[in-house]
């Protein structure tokens, strides 16, 4: 299983991780990434489809600042 979280505290808002993986992030009012997916609102929480694993691994790989944060367990943050 995979789990992703973005650390708000280091984003910069370049818009990347969204257009790479839409399903996944989107910004909020800052425009700083946040994980949208089935409603996890960037707790780490939700369990992401296979189906999207190509992506996710993308959108971390492509963040420059480090930012998307991915494990294989629940991160259980609070947003
Ligand atoms: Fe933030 Fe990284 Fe996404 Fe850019 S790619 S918006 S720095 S999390």
């Amino acid at each position: 299983a995979k789990y992703t979280w973005v650390d708000k505290d280091t984003c910069i808002a370049c818009g990347a991780c969204g257009a790479t993986a839409p399903d996944i992030f989107d910004y909020d009012d800052e425009g700083l990434a946040e994980v949208i997916y089935q409603s996890d609102a960037n707790r780490g929480v939700t369990e992401i489809e296979e189906g999207l694993y190509d992506d996710l691994q993308d959108a971390c790989d492509g963040c420059p600042t480090d930012s998307i944060k991915i494990a294989d367990e629940p991160f259980n943050k609070e947003g």
